[in-house]
């Protein structure tokens, strides 16, 4: 085992996990340099970031650092573990050209039904709610298993109105660098296009799990 990836103090380190294609899988709906840069570039540094921030609270924690500022350091933490997760719920979420997009099946469908009435009036509530997510943020998918609700809800910056113990199932990045080299400020281009790269076996996967 590498030193990146030792346990230190009963503290475990973060790896970047593999992307689930090739970097112009997403294309041409999300263009190959959007890919190579958001996940070879961002989602790395939130890896890196986090690991380096791990180091920190261990000398915290061992008392060989004195002077800090542990609410700054424990939100810069929580801010690049979260961007670790998200991404990597994100780039599982999508897959490849050709084989996502079209409509849910199974379970998560007659829960959809149930709830939204039909699949396009929840899709055109979940993209209503990610168009009007302001700034950097997320729109996500939640199930809550404390009623078996299913909640469209947004995330502002990696962290902001994210629930605990409410799984997410459904999740598309906002943040500029998601989209920007491709479709400039245009981000609802970016949300349409991204409709066709849902992979629904990963969200009913990520939903069967929390069901009975
Ligand atoms: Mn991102």
């Amino acid at each position: 085992m590498s030193e990146e990836n030792s346990i230190v103090n009963g503290l475990h380190k973060y790896e970047l996990p593999p992307l689930p294609y090739k970097v112009d899988g997403l294309e041409p709906f999300i263009s190959k340099d959007i890919v190579d840069i958001h996940y070879n570039a961002h989602h790395k540094g939130y890896v890196n970031t986090a690991n380096k921030l791990i180091d920190r609270m261990n000398s915290i924690i061992k008392e060989e650092e004195k002077s800090y500022d542990l609410h700054g350091v424990i939100r810069s933490l929580t801010f690049n573990i979260n961007g670790d997760k998200l991404h990597t719920m994100y780039w599982n979420n999508m897959t490849e050209q050709g084989k996502g997009g079209g409509k849910p099946g199974g379970k998560l469908a007659d829960m959809i039904d149930r709830q939204y009435g039909s699949f396009d009036r929840f899709k055109a509530l979940f993209t209503e709610a990610a168009n009007s997510n302001p700034g950097t943020g997320w729109a996500v998918l939640n199930y809550d298993a404390e009623n078996g609700n299913l909640q469209i809800m947004t995330v502002e910056n990696h962290f902001m109105n994210h629930l605990a113990e409410m799984p997410v199932v459904l999740i598309v990045d906002e943040f500029e660098h998601a989209y920007y080299l491709q479709y400039k400020n245009k981000r609802p281009d970016y949300i349409t296009a991204w409709w066709n790269l849902v992979n629904w076996d990963d969200a009913e996967k990520r939903l069967g799990k929390y069901l009975e």
